[in-house]
């Protein structure tokens, strides 16, 4: 199955929402570290994407804010994805993700099974049963 171009259109506003709640939430947490490098940086979070941010917020080495730079940086993967349209293939067998899938949850880049599997692998690993 191959996008429409409206739904491309759909998914590449919902990544938009979601860059910018990603942003907005970093951007708080920053604020709320009291820590007036963190502060001075706070204002800089919407122009992420400069590199010479990403790099300092890099720097800071702190755990919330490198989950968020993570997830700005799958949002990033999956808007190009979108833009190539790419998107619909579940990296792990190729199989379609699904358009109600990914309008849920538009950086996912497996299909619900391989998820489940993955899911299930990466616990195991977690706790082997020796
Ligand atoms: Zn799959």
């Amino acid at each position: 199955m191959t996008l429409t171009p409206s739904q491309k259109a759909e998914l590449a506003r919902t990544l938009a929402a979601l860059d910018k709640q990603v942003r907005d939430d970093m951007r708080a947490a920053l604020l709320q570290s009291g820590d007036q490098k963190y502060i001075d940086l706070a204002g800089m979070v919407h122009d992420l994407g400069d590199e010479a941010v990403a790099n300092e917020l890099i720097d800071l080495d702190d755990a919330l804010i490198e989950r968020h730079l993570q997830e700005l940086r799958e949002i990033e993967a999956a808007k190009r994805r979108v833009a190539g349209g790419s998107t619909n293939r579940c990296i792990d067998c190729n199989d379609d993700i699904g358009y109600e899938r990914l309008l849920a949850y538009p950086v996912a880049v497996r299909c619900i099974v391989c998820q489940g599997q993955h899911e299930k692998t990466r616990t195991h690993e977690a706790t082997p049963r020796m």
